[in-house]
This record gives C-alpha cells, sequence and structure tokens, in this order.
C-alpha cells in the first residue's frame, strides 16, 4: 500500500505522458518560452508500462489517470493503455485531455481499454476560445467530445475553468449544453499552477460565484453531502437530476484530507501533490536497473512524507516550480 503518515492510502494515480501542448490556455502556459523537457528525459512507453505494474501490482493502484501536457500528443498512448489494461488486478483507466485529435483516436483507445475520458472545453464560443487557448481549434474539440461519446467511453466529463471577464458568464450556458448533449461538466476553480505565475487570489472565481451563477438558471441539490469521500468534484443534481454538475474548489474547499492520488511526471518523478515542492526520482532508480520492489519502496518512501494539505493559505505558500502542464494535472 502506499500510505502516509495520516493514514490516507493512495490508490489514484495520475501519469503525465508529455509536458508539451497544442494549446497554450491562459491559465497553464505562456504564449511562448516554456522549456520543454529533452525526449531522453521522459519515461520510455516501457518504463511507463513498468512503473503502473509496480503500482497495481504492489502499492494498492487502482485508477489510472493519463493526462499531461496533451496526453493524445504521445504516440505510443494507445499501446500503453493497452499493456496497462492486461495487467491484474487491471486498473480502471481515463484520460484528461483538450480533445484535440480524439475525433481520430477515440475509438481505437476504447479498444485498447479505455473506461472514461474528462475533455476541457471552457467556453462555447470559438472566438473566447481562441482568446482562452490562443489557438483556433474550438471545433476540433466539439468533434473530439462527439467521437469520445460515439466510442462509447462513458462518462463523457467537461472540464471548464473560468476567467473572468472571458467566460465567467458562461457558467449556466455551458450547463444547459452538457445536460443536453449527455456530458457532466465540472468547473475547476483556477489554481496557482500557471507557468508564469500570473494567478491571484482576488483574480479568481469562486465555487460560490460558480454555484450562484447556475442558481440563477438551475436548482441544484447536493447530491452526495457528507459523502464526498476522496472525490474532488462536489456533485450537484441539476433541477431533480439525473443530469449532475461538479465543482472542483481546490482552492476555497480543498479536499486534501481525504486526497488518495499519487502522481508520476512525465519524466519519472513522483509527486505527492500537485503543490508539492519535492519529488522522488523513480527514472534514476529504473535506469540503473533497480528491481521492482527497490522501486516500490522509493514510491512507499515518498508517500510518507505527503503533506496534510496543498499549503495555499499559508502566508508563506510557495507555487511548485513546475507549471500543470510539465507536473501533469
Ligand atoms: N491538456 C489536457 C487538458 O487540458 O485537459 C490535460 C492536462 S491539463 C493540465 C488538465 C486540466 O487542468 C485541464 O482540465 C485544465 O483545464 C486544468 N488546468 C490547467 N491549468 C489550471 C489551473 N491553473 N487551475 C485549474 N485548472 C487548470
Ligand atoms: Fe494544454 Fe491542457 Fe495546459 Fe491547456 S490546460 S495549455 S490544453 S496542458
Amino acid at each position: 500500500m502506499l500510505i502516509d503518515t495520516f493514514g490516507r492510502v493512495a490508490t489514484d494515480l495520475r501519469v503525465s505522458l508529455t509536458d508539451r501542448c497544442n494549446l497554450r490556455c491562459t491559465y497553464c502556459m505562456p504564449e511562448e518560452g516554456l522549456q520543454w523537457l529533452a525526449k531522453p528525459e521522459l519515461l520510455t512507453d516501457d518504463e511507463i508500462v513498468r512503473l503502473v505494474g509496480i503500482g497495481v501490482t504492489a502499492l494498492g493502484i487502482e485508477e489510472v489517470r493519463f493526462t499531461g501536457g496533451e496526453p493524445l500528443l504521445r504516440p505510443g498512448l494507445a499501446g500503453i493503455v493497452e499493456r496497462c489494461a492486461a495487467l491484474e488486478p487491471r486498473p480502471r483507466m481515463s484520460l484528461t485531455t483538450n480533445g484535440i485529435g480524439l475525433e481520430r483516436t477515440a475509438g481505437a483507445l476504447r479498444e485498447a481499454g479505455l473506461d472514461r475520458v474528462n475533455v476541457s472545453l471552457d467556453t462555447l464560443r470559438p472566438e473566447v476560445f481562441r482568446t482562452m487557448t490562443r489557438r483556433d481549434r474550438h471545433r476540433d474539440v466539439l468533434r473530439g467530445l462527439e467521437a469520445a461519446r460515439a466510442a462509447g467511453l462513458d462518462p463523457v466529463k467537461v472540464n471548464a475553468v473560468l476567467m473572468p471577464g472571458l467566460n465567467d458568464g458562461e457558467a449556466p450556458d455551458l450547463l444547459a449544453w452538457a445536460v443536453e448533449q449527455g456530458y457532466e461538466l465540472r468547473f475547476i476553480e483556477q489554481m496557482p499552477l500557471d507557468a508564469q505565475h500570473g494567478w491571484t487570489r482576488d483574480g479568481m472565481i469562486t465555487a460560490g460565484e460558480i454555484l450562484a451563477s447556475l442558481r440563477t438558471r438551475f436548482d441544484l441539490t447536493a447530491e452526495d453531502e457528507g459523502e464526498r469521500g476522496s472525490a474532488p468534484a462536489e456533485r450537484w443534481l441539476v433541477d431533480g437530476g439525473p443530469a449532475r454538475v461538479g465543482v472542483i474548489a481546490s482552492v476555497t474547499r480543498p479536499f486534501c484530507r481525504a486526497c488518495d492520488r499519487t502522481r508520476l511526471t512525465a519524466d519519472g518523478q513522483v509527486r505527492t501533490c500537485l503543490f508539492a515542492r519535492e519529488e522522488s526520482d523513480l527514472r534514476g532508480a529504473l535506469r540503473s536497473g533497480a528491481p521492482d520492489e527497490e522501486i516500490a519502496r522509493l514510491w512507499r518512501t515518498a508517500m510518507w512524507g505527503k503533506k496534510a494539505g496543498s499549503g495555499l493559505d499559508d502566508p508563506s505558500f510557495l507555487q511548485p516550480q513546475r507549471p500543470m502542464s510539465a507536473i501533469g494535472g
């Protein structure tokens, strides 16, 4: 098991497959100038499958989410999914993607064993999408979403971040659209994880504001009050259900006490938290020929050092050196 000093057990592994991306979302990346990891620094497909295997067979990992950067940019993605699906016990597998390229790949990923997908889409307006992502790819994302649904990936979730003055008035429209399309929408509070360190608490839209905006058009009833468990999203039934909406209030209502996550960066570092400032190197051990048992021991030691919380509310809080795209969101 991966257990920490507070008794939390990690069963959910986030694997970043690349730090690169074909969008430049303003809350995530600068327009230019971000240094990518060099290819030899990235874990190979074999190394990723081996680490996921150790996680699943020796450390109690039950759920694997592939992310990035943009994971669809990784050429071997379907092969990685297929090989992870063959592990015993088979982990549940999901993907967080911006959806560009999903139109072509959703079927193959489903066949390879992918169970679920989260597609990030912040706006229904192509021109706002262009401003927020600095790329003109809105239509590709919508097509990717449709392909995911057609391929039988279930549920298809949509992640949205609201930004003041850009899409903060769009929450009810996004929800009406998601309900109609059969996608489960989740709003994520903007976190201080952008490469350009531009986040401010005053400049973010809070969960309270998101809910107030949604309630101007929808009746929301808390679905699982008191039973949120380790799920980061608090969920509400929309107009009595069955449609739901989630809000991930990482900043204003953190869920650290129930956190069940461990993270692996694209260059093979274990991180116990998005906001951690420490990393533990598994790639070095892998490449120096360490046996599985030694790698599992290093991973357990890293987990034991997991901090109680993100430290966001601490006046001495320092944003991690790596941006979200390099940690794996
Ligand atoms: N490129 C993929 C995507 O956009 O879905 C996967 C990686 S991205 C880092 C994962 C998620 O993190 C996306 O839903 C994105 O909107 C979210 N995200 C990125 N930067 C964020 C920030 N500063 N605060 C909150 N969420 C953020
Ligand atoms: Fe790329 Fe995802 Fe970051 Fe947007 S949020 S720049 S799509 S990694």
